[in-house]
């Protein structure tokens, strides 16, 4: 079970001059084999939130317990495990630029001890799925933008997550580049079962894949549900600016 329980959560960063409430008291069920949308202006929030999912920011209160285990009770070795269920991608896809394409997919593996001919088998799986398979002898800079995310979707995948975290993952790709990455990532929840949460600031990304949504501004979470409830009737302001931004947006 990979589902996600954000039980009044808060985040406070503070250095010698300033505090800094980047989250206020969150609360969210993400069920497993959920799509669910972060959505919010930058600033409000969102990458703090996506990193107390996986403990790499430690919630200054409350819990996140994730298929039932509260992450704030574990012990290092325990949290790694949990940690392995849950991969990340990124709006600069984060590859290892000295690395092949192969060699990126399998990087993770290698980590964990996995023998090199099994690593590039499972590797070569994924960049099927990802069809990349023509450009595994590729380096990272010979790809465009939406080739670079498959080979970091093909990586996040190595490990076998439950759970993908996309923080902004297609903010810095065209329309239709990011609409292929959204199919991709649809028909990965779909085929494998993993529950996707998606960090954006544009509700076409949401529209387009999401069926959950959470809308956070200046650290509070102000509206949350269906994706389809949220945009035919959205209850607060901070949602109508979203979907007028977006129309904006499109308008050009
Ligand atoms: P978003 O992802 O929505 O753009 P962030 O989660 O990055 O928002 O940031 C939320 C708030 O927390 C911002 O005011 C940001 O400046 C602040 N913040 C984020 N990380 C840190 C940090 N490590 N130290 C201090 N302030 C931080």
């Amino acid at each position: 079970m990979s589902n996600i329980i954000i039980d009044h959560v808060s985040k406070t960063f503070e250095n010698s001059e300033i505090q800094v409430h980047a989250l206020h008291d969150i609360n969210l069920n993400i069920d497993s084999g959920d799509i669910y949308g972060i959505i919010g202006m930058s600033g409000a929030g969102k990458s703090t939130l996506v990193r107390c999912l996986n403990y790499l920011e430690v919630p200054t209160e409350g819990h996140v317990y994730i298929g039932g285990k509260d992450l704030g009770t574990l012990s290092e070795s325990e949290l790694r495990r949990e940690r392995s269920k849950i991969s990340m991608i990124f709006q600069h896809f984060n590859l290892l630029m000295q690395k092949n394409v192969i060699d990126n997919v399998c990087f993770p593996l290698i980590i964990k001890g996995v023998k090199k001919k099994a690593a590039r088998e499972k590797a070569r799986e994924l960049l099927k799925i990802v069809e990349l398979s023509d450009k595994e002898k590729a380096y990272p800079a010979q790809l465009s933008g939406g080739q670079k995310q498959r080979v970091a979707i093909a990586r996040a995948l190595a490990s076998e997550p439950e759970i993908l975290l996309c923080d902004e993952a297609t903010s810095a790709l065209d329309p239709r580049t990011t609409s292929s990455i959204l199919s991709l990532l649809k028909q990965i929840n779909q085929d494998m079962g993993i529950t996707i949460v998606i960090i954006t600031h544009q509700m076409a990304v949401v529209r387009d894949i999401c069926n959950k949504v959470a809308i956070l501004e200046q650290g509070h979470l102000v509206e949350h549900g269906d994706v389809t409830q949220v945009f035919l009737n959205p209850g607060t302001k901070a949602a109508k600016r979203l979907l007028k931004y977006e129309e904006a947006d499109s308008d050009g």
